[in-house]
């Protein structure tokens, strides 16, 4: 497929039926559905130099593939989401598995049985293992701070062990707040696992990695006649919007645009800015074959980063003798200083904030904000496929 580094002089947005701010997955899924059931004509605009939005992925100076932007692990319960990105790429069968590294000892993460056995030793851990089978069920998942609210000397031993020891340090990193001071949505994430599964996703019946790379897959995606991707554009520079239209190179855009960057940007910030943190990445080429047994080993008792990845051992690819790691530090991100939103802090204010940025764009029928950064919520990659799915359903059914 063509990508175009910036937009020609004669760009003309009436040409097109639709105009896609973003080459993520918001963006893109939107564009190949638009493109292919109802034939719209579409351009995607992305103000970065490629496309796959924040799961791009490239090869570095050792020939290793990593994440730009962080480790990405494709992992989803829905079958929709599933086959319609299974159309632009095959999967490995890779089953992402963390390790907490508690005082130098590794346990798997979510916490589950064996993490039990390394945390407490075999016979209390077993005791204890017990105890969360009889009062919660095997295989299931109990968020640490649903844990904590019981009111039993044998739970409230495990709880605090693993608030101590697997969340609070790693969440006042991450977050600069202890786990009870966040939304509790976001622990949830990885709740304890009652049971002997020690993958990072149990029970998700689809995950791996795109056989070829998050990039590829994009590409496949976005490879369609209808389709024109322009990199290097910033949607900004060329949009205004007024109370009911969008203005696209000074003229009023009759078609459709799907709008997939922070909603506070597009009004200069002008109610105050939505809050995120973000990440420092720091990448390291080794001279070894391997540096540690999985995908990502959390600090979570330790050092000043959250995180270390190795790519290698979650791609599968084969580079001997080197490896790549990386490490993540966060941070509050500050507007205007090129840093990159990351995660939304989900608390009810900046909901509220973001609810009057909404507003203002509400009556402008033909202005879409889709995916993780317009919607304003801690999505992964299939919850923004799924979202960007059922919007351009509702536009295909307007215009089918
Ligand atoms: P993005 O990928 O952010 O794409 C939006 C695009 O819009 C960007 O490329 C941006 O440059 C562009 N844009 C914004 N404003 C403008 C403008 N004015 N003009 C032109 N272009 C613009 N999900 C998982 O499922 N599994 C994981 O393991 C996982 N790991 C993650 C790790 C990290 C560190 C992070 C931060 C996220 C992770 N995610 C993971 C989440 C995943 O990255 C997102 O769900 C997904 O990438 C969001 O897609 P999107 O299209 O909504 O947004
Ligand atoms: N978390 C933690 N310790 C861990 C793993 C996760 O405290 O070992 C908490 C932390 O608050 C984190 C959240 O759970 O931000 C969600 O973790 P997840 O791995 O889903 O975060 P992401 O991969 O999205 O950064």
């Amino acid at each position: 497929m063509q990508i175009n580094s910036g937009l020609p002089e004669d760009f003309n947005p009436s040409a097109y039926d639709m105009i896609v701010v973003g080459a993520g997955y918001a963006g893109a899924v939107c564009a190949r559905r638009l493109a292919e059931t109802v034939g719209f004509r579409v351009a995607v605009l992305e103000r970065r130099n490629h496309i796959a939005g924040n799961a791009y992925d490239y090869l570095d100076e050792a020939g290793v593939l990593v994440h730009m932007y962080g480790p990405h692990i494709y992992h989803t319960f829905s079958e929709r989401v599933h086959t319609f990105l299974s159309r632009f790429t095959e999967w490995t069968d890779y089953q992402h598995k963390v390790l907490a590294n508690v005082h130098g000892t590794l346990m798997p993460v979510p916490f589950n049985h064996k993490s039990l056995l390394l945390a407490f030793g075999e016979e209390r851990g077993e005791e204890l293992y017990a105890k969360l089978v009889e009062t919660f069920g095997k295989d299931v998942k109990v968020p640490i701070l649903q844990l904590r609210e019981k009111n039993d000397p044998d739970l409230a031993e495990i709880a605090d062990y693993v608030y101590e020891n697997v969340f609070l340090h790693y969440t006042m990193k991450q977050w600069g707040q202890t786990p009870d001071e966040i939304d509790p949505s976001v622990t949830a994430r990885v709740p304890i696992f009652v049971g002997d599964d020690d993958r990072y996703f149990p029970q998700a019946p689809y995950q791996g990695m795109p056989a070829e790379g998050y990039t590829a897959l994009f590409e496949n995606m976005l490879d369609h006649d209808c389709i024109d991707v322009f990199c290097d554009v910033d949607a900004r520079d060329i949009f205004e919007l007024t109370d009911t239209t969008v203005k696209v190179c000074g003229n009023v855009y009759g078609g459709e645009v799907i709008y997939t960057g922070p909603l506070d940007e597009l009004f200069d910030l002008d109610l105050g800015a939505l809050p995120y943190r973000t990440l420092d990445m720091k990448f390291e080429t080794l001279d070894m074959d391997q540096f540690q047994p999985v995908g990502t080993v959390n600090y979570t008792v330790s050092e000043d980063f959250t995180r270390i990845t190795e790519f290698k051992n979650m791609t599968g690819q084969e580079v001997p003798g080197k490896t790549t790691i990386m490490k993540e530090y966060s941070h509050a991100y500050e507007p205007g200083s090129g840093q990159t939103p990351y995660y939304a802090i989900l608390d009810p204010d900046n909901r509220k904030l973001y609810e009057s940025y909404l507003e203002r764009v509400s009556h402008i029928t033909n202005f879409h904000p889709v995916g993780r950064l317009a919607e304003y919520r801690y999505y992964d990659m299939d919850a923004v496929t799924a979202s960007a799915l059922n919007l351009s359903d509702e536009i295909i059914a307007c215009h089918a």
